[in-house]
């Protein structure tokens, strides 16, 4: 299972379908792809390969210059195209891919069923597309939306964020499970694992355990979940061997 996001001048769509060839390796059952153009987020995903889906369901006509990808393992809910990542929240403008399991999250559906959200998936990651919807309405802010929902989760999360209504980022978090942001120049690049991006960059940050970061195309901000405040990171160089 994977996670790849792409934020820079290119055609996203482009980035990461290559990114999830590269995590293939990993193991999974299905595969996703959304992108943001224009507000509007555009969402591809199914079970099976990801050369046959990429075909089938033509991920290389996405637009767009923003996006994230996502090979799944299933956990929770069976292997089928509605299950596949990314998942939605209500409105349709916020995308989530998730690595990981959410272990409390029949207790936060019950919650969010009984406030009048809608589930579409039998997965445990579609939880969080509705925290976030929920508490972005609460506190009007991108950041603080993600953070807060990401406060709710119990278990263990790799998993990036695609605000339609955010233009100028994307939102990432790991607990448990790994998350690389890698630096290029003027694009910045999420991964579970540095084969996705090192075709384009070999500058490497890892996100350790409670972590979240705010990516943009020429910057990046890693942040503790609990208190919000900012860390200092180091930026590795990978051999290109
Ligand atoms: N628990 C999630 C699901 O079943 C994510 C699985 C994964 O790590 O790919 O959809």
């Amino acid at each position: 299972c994977g996670i790849i996001g792409y934020i820079g001048p290119r055609r996203a769509c482009e980035v990461l379908v290559e990114g999830l060839k590269r995590l293939e390796y990993r193991g999974y059952d299905s595969a996703g792809i959304a992108t943001e153009h224009g507000g509007i987020l555009y969402v591809k995903k199914g079970a099976g390969k990801i050369g046959e889906l990429a075909e089938k369901l033509r991920f290389l006509e996405l637009p767009g210059n923003r996006g994230i990808g996502h090979t799944r393992w299933a956990t929770h809910g069976i292997p089928n195209d509605i299950n596949a990542h990314p998942q939605l929240d209500c409105t349709g403008k916020i995308a989530v891919v998730h690595n990981g399991i959410i272990e409390n999250y029949l207790e936060l559906k019950d919650e969010l069923l009984r406030r009048g959200h809608v589930f579409r998936s039998d997965t445990d990651t579609e939880v969080i597309a509705h925290l976030i919807e929920e508490s972005l309405r609460q506190f009007k802010n991108f950041e603080e939306a993600f953070r807060v929902a990401l406060l709710r989760l119990r278990g263990s999360f790799a998993v990036a964020v695609l605000f339609a209504d955010d233009r100028e980022h994307l939102y990432v978090a790991r607990k448990d499970s790994p998350l690389i942001i890698g630096v290029g120049n003027g694009e910045t690049f999420v991964a579970s694992d540095i084969p996705a991006f090192l075709a384009y960059t070999n500058r490497a940050i890892f996100l350790d355990d409670g972590e979240y970061a705010i990516i943009a195309r020429d910057s990046f901000v890693v942040k503790d979940i609990v208190t919000g405040r900012a860390k200092e990171k180091r930026i590795h160089e990978i051999g290109w061997t």
